[in-house]
């Protein structure tokens, strides 16, 4: 899209792009008076029934850019026992519940039947959804091509199908799912919208096959990083307690305009030891990893929603395509080893056109992964207070293995890094116990009530580390076909990527042979 067109787009109102006066109640009635550029560009596309490849990360509003133009169609026909007339597709479980929360938002003038289909809940209700004849399928693959196995979903009254995330479908492995998905449904009178932050070359192999001479509709250059977000890089030493102290003191020198923020490791063993570690220093933290169960995501991620909770600690997976309107910061307290990640990252402030800032803590270790997040955003990004070469710690200063429970203290480590930090904690009087942190375990009958959520929440983390080794929780990309045994039911091979799924939460190190009982989460 050129410039002059986006300007003249941004000019338009909801009124001008064609929206039913019953979802254009709707909008005026969730406060929406200027449409974002990917609505303005692809609803009037949508509404002609035109194929729609939107390349827009999350936060640009997209997910009612292919909402409210459904909705609009919907309201001619009718849905029939087990044949969805649309269907849309999403990486996760948040992500899907929370497009049906814009269907719920947007459809309110509307008798919508609304059908989610995701792992982690049981079949029966889902099966009764399907049964009553839904105008919208929200699903996530896997639970989708379980429930079409079971011979309780046809695919082929599905009007419109939207793909969403498709970049993140990949780095989940979804593809061959996808391909499998829309091979089901006819292609003559389906209309397809499909979305993507990013177009890596399967992505776009994709779209060659599956859509139709479609409209694209591009809001800002592929991977590049929203420019209302300020962007900095703290320097560390390597080790997690000069992290964390890093960490503790950004936080404390944002205070005055954080309203909130999202805290990204790398690792849900890091979420973990972070969210107790900022815990413990009375930071008003929750965390939020791929272990947890669905409603204690849901809870964790509706506190912070509302306001509820100011710090929320997450790895990429958990966290991806959260919809949470104006976080005014996000913390790297990792380097993202994917470069791409750090653009989902940081786009999780800043939404909408708000301004947002982001820090990133990067060591002498992170040099590379931050040259490969530089070249791909095509800039430099700003140190916040020198640079790595100021670095006090320096690596391989601190050797000793990490102590188990019980075992002697070393004095005066920690005290010197917070020293010569200038850092003036007010837990920093107290004997620093920062290592031994990440093995306490805590016991909630102490704690005061208002605590006591999270402290059971380390408490199950603990059990869950018990009953799962840590492990990268870096997503694989897998393509390979999906595969079946002579009976046509899924292989063993097939039952654990889906179990993944369930998880939400890929995992490398043991590739598709990881056995079923270390994938079985302990629940919260
Ligand atoms: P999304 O990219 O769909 O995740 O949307 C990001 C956020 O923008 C959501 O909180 C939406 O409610 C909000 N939003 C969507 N459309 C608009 C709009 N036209 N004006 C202001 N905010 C919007």
């Amino acid at each position: 899209m050129s410039s002059d067109e986006q300007t003249a787009q941004e000019a338009l109102t909801f009124a001008d792009l064609g929206l039913s006066p019953k979802v254009l109640s709707a909008v005026t009635d969730a406060g929406y008076t200027v449409p974002t550029p990917i609505q303005a560009g692809a609803i009037p596309h949508a509404l002609q029934g035109k194929d729609v490849l939107g390349i827009a990360q999350t936060g640009t509003g997209k997910t009612a850019a292919f909402v409210l133009p459904m909705i609009t169609r919907l309201e001619k026909g009718r849905a029939r026992a087990r044949m969805p007339r649309t269907l849309i597709l999403e990486p996760t479980r948040e992500l899907a519940a929370q497009v049906e929360e814009n269907f719920i938002k947007y459809g309110k003038n509307h008798k919508l039947n609304i059908a989610l289909l995701i792992g982690g809940v049981s079949f029966d209700e889902q099966d009764r959804k399907l049964e009553r004849g839904a105008d919208v399928l929200i699903a996530t693959p896997g639970r989708l091509l379980d429930h079409r196995e079971r011979g309780k979903l046809l695919l082929n009254g599905v009007e419109i199908l939207v793909i969403d995330e498709a970049d993140r479908m990949l780095d989940m492995g979804f593809i061959p799912d996808i391909e499998r998905i829309c091979e089901m449904i006819p292609s003559l009178t389906r209309q397809t919208l499909f979305f993507s932050a990013t177009m890596p070359p399967e992505i776009t192999k994709l779209t060659e096959k599956f859509l139709h001479a479609p409209v694209r509709v591009e809001v800002s250059k592929a991977a590049s990083t929203a420019t209302n977000i300020v962007q900095r890089l703290v320097k560390s030493g390597p080790k997690p307690w000069d992290k964390r102290a890093a960490l503790r003191d950004l936080i404390k020198a944002e205070e005055e305009g954080l309203k909130n923020a999202i805290i990204f490791c790398n690792r849900k063993v890091e979420v973990a030891e972070l969210f107790r570690s900022l815990v413990k220093y009375d930071f008003d933290a929750g965390a939020l990893h791929g272990d947890m169960d669905q409603r204690a995501r849901m809870q964790m991620l509706a506190s912070f929603r509302d306001g509820k909770l100011k710090l929320l600690v997450a790895s990429d997976v958990a966290a991806r395509g959260l919809d949470i309107p104006d976080v005014s910061h996000v913390f790297n307290y990792d380097v993202p080893i994917h470069a791409e990640d750090y653009v989902h990252r940081i786009g999780r402030t800043g939404r909408a056109g708000r301004s947002g800032k982001s820090f990133t803590i990067v060591t002498k270790s992170d040099a590379k992964y931050l040259a490969a997040i530089e070249k791909l955003i095509g800039q430099l990004i700003e140190w916040h207070d020198g640079d790595l070469s100021t670095v006090v710690a320096s690596e391989g200063e601190d050797e000793a293995p990490r102590r188990g429970r019980g075992a002697p203290r070393r004095a005066g480590r920690k005290d010197e890094g917070e020293r010569k930090r200038g850092g003036r904690d007010r837990h920093a009087e107290k004997p620093a116990r920062e290592p031994e942190a990440a093995q306490s375990n805590v016991d909630a009958a102490d704690a005061p009530n208002d605590r006591r959520d999270r402290k059971d929440a380390i408490r199950s983390d603990n059990a869950e580390r018990k009953a799962r080794p840590d492990r990268a929780e870096q997503p694989r990309r897998d393509e390979r076909p999906r595969r079946e045994d002579r009976n046509g039911r899924p292989d063993r091979t097939e039952q654990n990527r889906r179990q993944r799924e369930q998880d939400d939460d890929g995992t490398v190190g043991f590739g598709e042979d990881m056995p079923a009982f270390m994938r079985v989460s302990a629940k919260v």
